[in-house]
């Protein structure tokens, strides 16, 4: 028997043989079919290059990629987005994030259990943008560190924002985009990340801002490589 942790229902694992088949392998489950069956899985689908949006037309990069590709001309742009953001990831991240329901860090763990544990992602060093001291005060922890450390995936807490903490959901995109730069770099972790390959994770890649900023930092200090990655997009 398992208890959805989205919705509460309650299901026999028996009712779990599509998830099975699915996964090509057995599944800790902690979501029931119905759930389950809200989540659109961007490995499926055709997708943006560059941010992993699914494909509104033929071109290989969306417009916001290639406006932000003239914006960073140096950037090699890789994100992996595991979902779609629809209805059903927004009600989960608002629950987890802003209602604190601390167990909704759970219902990705097998999925950022095989991502992570790829053969090509060994020896990258994960690094998960930061809160604002603002809404640490006011959640108490850091939902992307949370998701992480839930899956059992070790992180580097490299970046310190330094913001004012300014909700970005309560912005529009123009207020989103002039954005100033949020974050620094934690000077314990320049030398050691210096010529590594890294992967930035956030929750949900929206704009794309946080995500540049970022990035711009650990440019600066001379990193091997940029990836990011976000469970939604
Ligand atoms: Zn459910
Ligand atoms: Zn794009």
């Amino acid at each position: 028997m398992l208890t959805c942790l989205c919705c509460g229902k309650q299901e026999t694992e028996k009712m779990l043989l599509t998830d099975i088949v699915y996964f090509k392998k057995i599944v800790s489950a902690n979501r029931c079919q119905m759930c389950h069956s809200k989540l659109v899985r961007l490995a499926n689908e055709p997708t943006c290059l560059g941010c992993c949006r699914i494909k509104q037309d033929e071109n290989d990069s969306c417009l916001d990629c290639v406006k932000w590709k003239q914006l960073y001309p140096k950037y090699a742009f890789s994100h992996t987005a595991l979902f779609q953001y629809n209805l059903f990831l927004k009600e989960w991240l608002e629950n987890f994030k802003y209602k604190g329901d601390y167990r909704l860090a759970k219902l990705f763990n097998q999925e950022l259990t095989e991502y992570f544990n790829m053969k090509n992602q060994k020896n990258k060093q994960y690094i998960p943008i930061p809160i604002s001291q603002t809404s640490m005060k006011l959640r108490g922890f850091n939902q992307v560190e949370e998701l992480l450390a839930s899956a059992g995936i070790p992180f580097h807490p490299a970046l310190i924002h330094v913001g004012t903490g300014e909700k970005q959901s309560s912005k529009n995109r123009k207020e989103r985009m002039e954005s100033k730069q949020p974050f620094k770099l934690d000077e314990n972790y320049c030398s050691q990340l210096k010529n590594q390959q890294i992967i930035l994770i956030d929750d949900v890649y929206t704009t794309g801002r946080t995500l540049f900023h970022a990035a711009e930092l650990l440019q600066q200090i001379g990193v091997a490589t940029i990836e990011t990655f976000s469970i939604a997009r």
